[in-house]
């Protein structure tokens, strides 16, 4: 049977060369998740969808979708490129990585509008050059739930204060006030800063995020935090996340 052709909004999140001289691209949409594309001969000179399905490029693409198995796309119109994150090594990678995160959040073919849109924003703010660092920790943040990690952000897990200082717990699964911190020996000592931005980023709507200006200590102590978080409670990351990490270690020895 044949299913009839469907038009909607992509991201192109990866690719990977198939057979002679195909590619398959993985794409996520605003109404199927995230699905994988076959393109018979893209990897052909004057291939006419070479466009089309460059990294972090979205359009509108029509084709036919399945259920199971590899979609399909014929045509696509609309592109949009974001020529300054390709432009710069360390935007690409956290594009990048922001792209494989949501990809392994969620399974193939599961509707993630919400996410959809988050990736248009966190491409299209990247690429005007906002700090892509913190826009990679509020995914990682806003993400937590979908890898069945929902930490309690809002106040003291114990007393529901949030006038004293807080600190993460694990093993509270959230934030502890200083009247609380003697329950768990291991919490994670972050300072004031970095709690105050982590609740802001578990909330805050892309669309809403001002210029952001965070001082280098914090951005450096954000990503220790988040690498512990997911080290802690999701116990897995996306193969992109080790170019960033070999970014911070350069970063330190300069
Ligand atoms: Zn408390």
């Amino acid at each position: 049977m044949q299913s009839a052709p469907e038009k909607f909004r992509g991201i192109v999140i990866s690719r990977q060369a198939y057979r002679e001289s195909d590619l398959l691209v993985k794409i996520l949409t605003d109404r199927f998740g995230t699905k994988m594309f076959m393109f018979n001969r893209a990897r052909k000179p004057g291939f006419k969808l070479a466009a089309a399905i460059l990294p972090f490029t979205s359009a509108t693409y029509e084709g036919t979708v399945r259920a199971d198995g590899l979609s399909f796309i014929r045509q696509a119109a609309d592109l949009s490129a974001h020529p300054h994150i390709s432009a710069d090594i360390e935007t690409d990678a956290y594009a990048t990585y922001i792209l494989a995160l949501i990809d392994m959040a969620y399974p193939d073919g599961e509707p993630i509008p919400q996410w959809f849109d988050f990736a248009a924003s966190a491409l299209r703010r990247i690429d005007e050059g906002v700090d892509a660092a913190i826009l990679t920790n509020i995914a990682e943040v806003q993400l937590l739930a979908a890898f069945g990690v929902a930490p309690h952000w809002e106040d003291c897990v114990v007393c529901h204060r949030t006038d004293l200082p807080l600190d993460f717990s694990e093993k509270y699964g959230g934030l502890l006030c200083r009247d609380h911190w003697e329950l768990d020996g291991r919490r994670y000592h972050a300072s004031a800063k970095a709690i105050y931005l982590l609740r802001l980023f578990a909330t805050v709507p892309l669309s809403r995020l001002g210029q952001v200006n965070v001082a280098p200590t914090t951005r450096r102590e954000l990503r220790v935090l988040l690498d512990r978080i997911y080290d802690d409670m999701v116990g897995a990351t996306p193969r992109a996340k080790r170019f960033i990490d070999q970014m911070g270690q350069w970063q330190q020895h300069l």
